[in-house]
């Protein structure tokens, strides 16, 4: 991943604002074009404003910001529940993994469209 902020002479809003937009899954540049085409597919334009989105890729880091905040959440109630009631195994599992699914599936494509927003305004973007 290369850094270069001349590559891309558009201008930019503060890095903030696009982090933002990408986690409410819009363009970081003008906010109302749709990032992704899918679930999490990338748009490689912008319908709205035409941005070039193919080139700001997050590769891993979405599914690793997702384990990190899911892990945050769920492991905490978990051994809280735990400490206080001690359901049982099928009780725990039936509550936890369901939780810990839905948790995943809707915090995956927020932290990919945030990480999208926050390399398009550091002009972070690969070409290859
Ligand atoms: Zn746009």
């Amino acid at each position: 991943m290369a850094f270069d902020p001349s590559a891309d002479t558009q201008a930019r809003p503060p890095w903030f604002p696009a982090l933002l937009r990408g986690l409410r899954g819009t363009c970081p540049a003008c906010g109302t074009g749709r990032l992704f085409s899918g679930y999490a597919k990338l748009n490689p334009v912008c319908p709205h404003c035409e941005t070039p989105l193919a080139p700001h890729r997050a590769d891993d880091a979405p599914a690793y910001f997702t384990i990190f905040i899911v892990g945050h959440i769920v492991v905490p109630l978990m051994l809280v529940v735990e400490r206080l009631y001690h359901p049982a195994d099928w009780v725990q599992m039936s509550m936890w993994m369901p939780l810990t699914l839905v948790l995943a599936l809707t915090i995956l494509p927020r932290t990919k469209g945030a990480l999208v927003g926050l390399q398009w305004a550091l002009g972070v973007r690969r070409d290859d």
